[in-house]
């Protein structure tokens, strides 16, 4: 298996197992998109995978396929939580012995968004389980995961993916080269994002509406840059629209003083730095960042949209 730009995690993972010592429960810890998943995989290659997470045998390669039975995935219900009653599920599979090999693996992700009854459950689970039994769990945030779990598991922080690494993981997987570059250096090296672009998921069409943001920004057309933010029904999705519209604000900036526009809507970053003072561009990223930081918290979403509207077009 390819872990882009993990190399250092990696041999770090390899020399553990290879000296006998990997954690029958590993914690991978890092934000949306950085390769937890991945590594999980990789892990579970390395806890059942005979010579050493080889990527090739058909061991690995029924774990790279999610077909492998002793590899658990233990899934989440389409609203992205964890069911109620799942652990008494888990539970009554744990005493089954492993189909192929010696040991199964559970991969549970995102930790930190399970209920604590069931952070509970997955304690007593991890604190004397059979000696078959092996774990792997994701999360972004390790403070909301109790001491008594986090004691009991041994935790890798998973690094940041180099631009040009992801750029290498997006050309592998049949992108085409301006767009590997672009959307790499968008993400600053978060494969995962990027490929959730590619998928045209709920980020592109973030991406759409702070593009859209921008173009009624240039032309100073307050009722479209209104309907455009509009599109933002959630406040984490107008933090990240703002993210966006931030650094198209940037980039008009730097156009303003002679520079190349570096992000997608370039077109729509000359039309703002030609319409507006550098005054007026700066006052323009200031409440943007302040809106993608959230840092604004009494003020509900609609009035929100309505103050970026009022505070850069306002007068
Ligand atoms: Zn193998």
């Amino acid at each position: 298996m390819k872990l882009y730009g993990k190399s250092g995690l990696k041999q770090r993972l390899d020399g553990i197992t290879a000296k006998g010592r990997l954690s029958h429960a590993v914690l991978f810890s890092g934000h949306s998109g950085i390769g937890k998943k991945t590594l999980a995989r990789y892990t579970a290659e390395l806890f059942l995978c005979e010579n050493g997470a080889c990527g090739s045998c058909p061991t690995c390669r029924n774990i790279e396929n999610d077909t492998h039975p002793d590899v658990i995935f233990v899934k989440k219900q389409c609203d992205g939580k964890y069911a109620i009653d799942l652990f008494r599920e888990v539970m009554s599979s744990t005493v089954i012995r492993p189909n192929n090999g010696d040991v199964k693996v559970y991969v549970f992700e995102d930790c930190d968004t399970m209920r604590p009854e069931h952070q509970n459950a997955l304690l007593k689970l991890i604190e004397e389980p059979a000696d078959y039994l092996r774990f792997v769990f994701t999360c972004e945030n390790t403070s909301v995961i109790p001491e008594t779990v986090l004691s009991r598991v041994t935790e890798f922080e998973v690094p940041e993916t180099p631009v040009k690494d992801c750029e290498q993981a997006l050309l592998d997987c049949g992108v085409d080269k301006s767009k590997a570059r672009e959307l790499s250096e968008m993400f600053a090296g978060n494969i995962g994002k990027c490929k959730a672009v590619l998928e045209g998921g709920d980020e592109a069409a973030l991406i759409e509406t702070a593009r859209k943001a921008a173009e009624a920004l240039g032309a100073k057309d307050g009722f479209t840059l209104a309907a455009a933010l509009s599109d933002a029904k959630k406040r984490t999705d107008f933090s990240r629209v703002m993210e966006y519209l931030s650094r198209m604000i940037r980039d008009a900036l730097a156009v303003k003083s002679g520079c190349e526009a570096e992000f997608f809507g370039k077109k729509e970053s000359k039309r703002i730095a030609d319409s507006f003072s550098e005054e007026e561009i700066l006052n323009m990223l200031d409440a943007a960042f302040e809106l993608a930081k959230n840092e604004i918290y009494n003020l509900n979403l609609a009035l929100s949209q309505a103050y970026f509207v009022s505070r850069v077009l306002g007068g």
